[in-house]
């Protein structure tokens, strides 16, 4: 047996999806396949709120991450840093050799409103990074606020990474102003890894007309990636198995309504949270907790490793800290496919092993 996997990516992933991507391949220049895309990408819109474009990506989400920064500043760019995904963010943004700025809060604090409002009226910057849900600290930042905030700026682009966001709390593209929102499919989308999808809006699309191609490369090009997207193709050969697995997924979301879903992660979340918080308190600021993973902060100071180890042994993959937070944090994700009863299970077990220690 593999351990049922509670870590913020891979997530678990149904049989029902996983028996979606054992399919013979066929023609990607084909009218089945045309048929196939179509189906995905406005499925994907329904899910994001959005009528602008929906393009995808045989990538995972860093591809996108890079993309994003290439294909949408001329000028500069501000990087909102709260952990260690959106640090990638801006040290992307660098090596890629753009103009920018980062502004960095302590890790498990948020990125707010406020913050992104005054940097914005500060700087001559032409696009936004934000990061959605801090994988590595468990704090989801306010993205209508800040949506609404980065409207008052008519030249900034918002890019957000969504990853571990995107179909565990809602994400109104349209409504909440946001230019590019990424994310790859192992999180809470509840797919196997390799694959990524993300919303682009009209005014993103017609910067990345006007930025030279050799900062854009050929891959991840967003005119050439919507050129083939709006015959519902994609520029390169994709992976079809994800596209299979992408339409049997939507199926499923559409069947337990999409505001379903979202209060299901709530109720995971909460439980996640009322069951730790006082053993080891929680590592986000109050007020910004994730809906999607839990990130506790280590007061009891029990020992991390063998806790991973012992939930290893009984086939449940649990989270040591992140990068900086190695050793002083434990993660726990539910989202994507888990159900309550899945987050019972493992928060039992854990008490069990807990005791052990
Ligand atoms: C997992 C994750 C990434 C990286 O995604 P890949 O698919 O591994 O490239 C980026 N940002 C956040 C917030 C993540 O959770």
């Amino acid at each position: 047996m593999k351990p049922k996997l509670f870590i913020p990516g891979p997530t678990h992933v149904d049989q029902e999806v996983l028996d979606a991507m054992a399919q013979y391949p066929i023609g990607h220049r084909t009218d089945e396949y045309r048929e196939l895309q179509r189906k995905v990408v406005e499925g994907i819109k329904e899910c994001l709120y959005t009528e602008q474009s929906v393009l995808i990506s045989t990538s995972s989400a860093t591809g996108l991450m890079e993309a994003g920064v290439r294909n949408l500043s001329q000028r500069k760019v501000a990087n909102f840093v709260c952990g260690a995904f959106s640090q990638r963010q801006a040290e992307i943004t660098g090596i890629c050799g753009l103009d920018q700025d980062i502004f960095a809060v302590d890790w498990g604090k948020a990125t707010t409103a406020e913050q992104v409002q005054s940097v914005l009226s500060r700087g001559d910057y032409d696009l936004a990074t934000v990061v959605f849900n801090e994988t590595s600290t468990g704090v989801m930042n306010p993205l209508e606020e800040i949506g609404e905030v980065v409207k008052n700026f008519p030249d900034v682009l918002l890019m957000v990474d969504a990853v571990s966001g995107m179909l565990g709390a809602p994400i109104k593209v349209d409504e909440w102003g946001i230019d590019m929102a990424l994310a790859s499919v192992q999180k809470a989308w509840g797919l196997p890894p390799g694959f990524a999808v993300m919303s682009l809006s009209d005014r993103a699309l017609e910067r990345s007309r006007s930025i030279p191609e050799a900062q854009k490369g050929f891959y991840f090009d967003f005119v050439r990636m919507h050129r083939a997207g709006s015959k519902y193709e994609t520029t390169v050969t994709p992976s079809i198995p994800h596209l299979y697995a992408l339409e049997v997924q939507l199926d499923r979301i559409r069947a337990e309504g999409l505001e379903n879903r979202f209060s299901r992660h709530r109720n995971m979340a909460r439980l996640v949270r009322e069951w730790g918080v006082n053993r080891f308190g929680l590592f986000a600021q109050p007020g910004f907790e994730s809906d999607t993973l839990t990130c506790f902060s280590n007061a009891a100071d029990i020992d991390l490793i063998s806790l991973v180890k012992k939930m290893r042994a009984r086939e449940y993959l649990i989270s040591g800290g992140y990068g900086a937070l190695k050793g002083q944090t434990f993660r726990l994700a539910h989202m994507g496919d888990l159900q309550i009863e899945d987050i019972e299970d493992v928060l039992g077990v854990m008490d069990k092993v807990l005791e052990e220690l």
